[in-house]
């Protein structure tokens, strides 16, 4: 049997937060608990919002909670920034065995498409590039670069997930024909992930559920490549008490402020309790609670958190 790899891939684009920390949290057990290994990838792809400083901080923090990775980490071939030449090889193998099309749509354009949302908020492409005629492509190619866009078939795809259960997707109809290579020449984010997980052996996928709606596409990516795709594990959202996400922009619950209130052990005992994994708050360290971790125990809902609650709780014990 293949050993159990799981992985962490942070954005850089702010200190890692408390929902970041749950994830990474549930990552490591899943695959401590198997006899398994993590490895560190940097998703700084959007070099705008993107900073090595904060993929610095990002492996200091890991390391603090005691959740250090096994492989992996803010050095080449781990960021996806230096990764070009893998994405170049992944969208040439998707090109000679699926229609991957130019796209010349800007965003505005895209927007103003009445179409339908997907489920993760972005419109579902009308397909109009799909029908332009080689004379039309190469007019438009002198004045515009295009985006890489893969048409997808009306076919169902479906997965089991470790913690949801059976999540399914009409790909057409939910989300369309998808951008693999944006009009800059960056890879796109479905594209990449895939191509690293292949690439580096992940054997399991665990990370927030604002990414389940991502997962059949990219099940679909694993088919074009002929890699087996790995087992996947959609982790509770932390939401604030009026159902609004928690996010990076709130300060209060970044690593920062949580490490100058109270110990890793704390924070990492606190965030054990929420989601399930050990039935009273206490001080532990990920180490501590290796055997006490299933999938089975993990919350099915969201985790409703009051910043001001927790925090206090945090300060007090
Ligand atoms: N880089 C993404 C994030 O930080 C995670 C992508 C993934 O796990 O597939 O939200």
């Amino acid at each position: 049997m293949k050993s159990v790899k799981g992985r962490f891939a942070p954005s850089p684009s702010g200190r890692m937060h408390l929902g970041n920390v749950a994830a990474y949290l549930l990552a490591w057990l899943s695959a401590k608990s198997a006899g398994g290994s993590i490895v560190l990838r940097i998703e700084d792809l959007d070099r705008g919002r993107c900073r090595r400083e904060y993929a610095e901080q990002a492996a200091r923090d890991l390391d603090t909670l005691g959740l250090t990775p096994d492989e992996g980490g803010v050095f080449a071939p781990y960021m996806q920034s230096g990764r070009g030449e893998v994405y170049a090889a992944a969208l040439e193998r998707i090109e000679s065995r699926a229609e991957v099309y130019p796209c010349f749509c800007t965003r505005a354009e895209l927007h103003a498409a009445s179409a339908p949302h997907a489920s993760d908020g972005t419109p579902v492409y009308d397909g109009r590039c799909r029908r332009l005629s080689p004379d039309e492509i190469s007019e438009l190619m002198k004045t515009r670069s295009p985006a890489m866009r893969l048409a997808v078939p009306d076919i169902t795809v479906s997965f089991e997930d470790r913690r949801l259960g059976h999540v399914s997707q009409r790909l057409a109809r939910e989300c369309g024909d998808f951008v693999l290579r944006r009009s800059d020449g960056t890879y796109a984010y479905q594209l990449a992930v895939v191509a690293d997980d292949i690439d580096m052996g992940v054997t399991e996928v665990v990370r927030g559920s604002d990414l389940a709606s991502s997962t059949p596409r990219q099940i679909y990516l694993y088919g074009l490549l002929g890699a087996e795709p790995p087992e996947y594990a959609h982790t509770p959202m932390l939401v604030a008490p009026d159902g609004r996400r928690l996010a990076k922009r709130e300060k209060s619950l970044d690593l920062g402020s949580l490490l100058a209130t109270a110990p890793p052990q704390r924070i990492i005992g606190a965030l054990a309790h929420l989601l399930g994994i050990i039935d009273r708050r206490e001080d532990v360290l990920p180490r501590d609670i290796i055997g006490d971790f299933s999938w089975d125990k993990i919350t099915k809902t969201d985790i409703v958190i009051d910043n001001e609650v927790f925090l206090r709780d945090l300060s007090t014990k």
